[in-house]
This record gives C-alpha cells, structure tokens and sequence, in this order.
C-alpha cells in the first residue's frame, strides 16, 4: 500500500479545518481498516504457513469487506463469521466479500455473541477480532498521522466504532494536539475503558470521547443526517458515510457553531473510509 492518492482537503467554515482523505487510500480497502489490518496481517504471516485468517462481522461490516480485499491481495486463505441467518440474496458486502475469496460462515447471533467474546478457536487460523480491535490494530493506526504533515493541528476528530483507531492516533498524537471521538453507538459509555486499554503507558495528549452525536445510534439515520451529507459534499466535493464518518462531520459542524473550538484552532478529522456501506442505501437517496 503506498500513500500517494491520501491529501488534506480543507473544509470551509469559520474554523479553520482540513480532512484527512484515507478514503482515497485504495479503491475497495476502507480508510482506517487497512491500518488496523497492517500488522495482524504481519503477525499472522509470521506464525502460520500457509496463512489463514478468519474474522468476525455483520452484513454490512467495512472490516469484512476490508479483509476479503487485503488477504487476497496478499495471497492469504480467509473465512468471514458472520452474524445472523444467511440472507436469501446476500447484500453489497458479502456478495463482493464472497467474490474477493472469502468464505463465508453465518451463525445465529447467541453463537456470535459467545464467538466475539472470546470462545472461538480454529485450528491452523489467525483469529483477528471483530473490527480489528487489538493492540496490532491500534499499531497500524498509529501510522495515521504521520502520511502527511499533521502536526499543525490543535485538534484531531475521528469517528469511533470500537475505538482501536482513536487509541492509535492518542498513541501518536503531539502533546498539543487535542483528540476528540466521536461514538457513533448509543450508550457506548465502555469505550472510554476499552480504549485506555489499548493506550501505551506515560504522558499522553488529551483525549475525550463526545457522547451526544450518535444520532440515534449505530446506523440508525434521518432526513437530517441525509441531507446534511448532500449538503456537504456539493460543498467540499468529499464524500461521507451514513454511519461513521457523516456522524463526524455533523458533529464538527455543530461543535463549531457552539464556538467550542477557539480562532486559533486548527481541527483536523480523519476520513476513515467506509464509502462502500452507502451502498447498501437505495439508490438515489444520497447524490454523492
Ligand atoms: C470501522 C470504521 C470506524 C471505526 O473504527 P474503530 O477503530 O472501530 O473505532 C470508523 N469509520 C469508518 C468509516 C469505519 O469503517
């Protein structure tokens, strides 16, 4: 993977703000998922010949579609637990998932829920949790900040599903850098623990979770939403997703017009991806 496509797109406004583009990292592997991927991929490789990975997500997971690309890109065996009843006729996701190589597993949601809380093991696999949530996760993301010139930045947003790429950008953030999450899970009030975990130990820049911009929660939309990411992108020409990196911007946009940041504030947010869920939408609802 090299970096070349990735830029700061700024964002007009009265605070003064730029967009760090991993959505333009790869065509099919979504913006942070790549870097979570990175080193489970290397630690994978290093213990296990031939490889073999097998990970765990719903339908409409970025970190299944993310998978499927880069161990066939890589030239590794994959298999894909996935949550729920096989469906009748299977949704964008799983269907490019599938035509990428990946097996796909489906199990009912008791035995997903048993599986991703530890009690599952394959033998001769690699077992990478749900949404690459580990320390090799956090390590990839830790790279984030450094493919272009970050740190003129006061202020660094990110959306926030499990949490492991906000902890990779607190690991690597300057100590005037200020990290802000914003959860994109109702009642996510565990990640603050989670992602702690995952923090190396010493100084660190500060960092808060914002609790109030789910908008109703895990990808749960409105016309608001909607229109607001059409809004957007007929200004700054940047695409977002319904469920992460919307949520992100909305969130900017009305931090900004409570005048949270001051006017010396520069706030950069990560575009994590995430384009290809929008696909699950019906098609003309979003004009991206
Ligand atoms: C998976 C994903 C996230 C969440 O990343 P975590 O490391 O789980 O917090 C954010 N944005 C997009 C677009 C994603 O696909």
């Amino acid at each position: 993977m090299h970096y070349s496509n990735t830029t700061l797109s700024p964002i007009p406004g009265p605070v003064t703000a730029a967009m760090l583009r991993l959505d333009l990292l790869h065509p099919e592997v979504s913006g942070n998922k790549w870097f979570k991927l990175k080193y489970n991929l290397a630690a994978a490789a290093a213990a296990l010949s031939p490889v073999h990975i097998v990970t765990f997500g719903g339908a409409y997971s970025n970190h299944i579609a993310a998978t499927a690309v880069a161990c066939k890109e890589a030239g590794y065996r994959c298999t894909g637990i996935i949550r729920g009843e096989r469906p009748p006729v299977p949704g964008h996701t799983l269907q490019q998932a599938q035509a990428h190589g990946m097996m796909l597993e489906y199990v009912s949601r008791e035995t997903y829920k048993t599986y991703t809380q530890g009690g599952f093991q394959r033998e001769g696999a690699w077992v990478i949790p749900e949404g690459g949530h580990n320390s090799y996760g956090a390590r990839g993301c830790e790279e984030i900040l450094s493919i272009l010139p970050t740190a003129d930045f006061t202020h660094i947003m990110c959306a926030v599903g499990t949490g492991t790429t906000l902890a990779g950008l607190i690991n690597s953030a300057l100590p005037h850098q200020q990290i802000i999450g914003i959860p994109v899970l109702k009642g996510a009030q565990y990640l603050e623990n989670e992602i702690t975990k995952l923090l190396h130990p010493g100084a660190r820049p500060p960092w808060q979770l914002l609790h109030n911009f789910h908008g109703g929660g895990y990808a749960k939309t409105s016309p608001a939403l909607i229109d607001f990411i059409n809004t957007f992108y007929k200004e700054t020409g940047i695409p977002t997703d319904i469920i992460y990196t919307g949520k992100l911007v909305m969130a900017f946009h009305e931090l900004s017009r409570q005048r949270y940041f001051q006017d010396t504030s520069k706030v950069l947010l990560i575009h994590t991806g995430g384009l290809q869920g929008n696909l699950s939408l019906p098609s003309g609802v979003l004009s991206l």
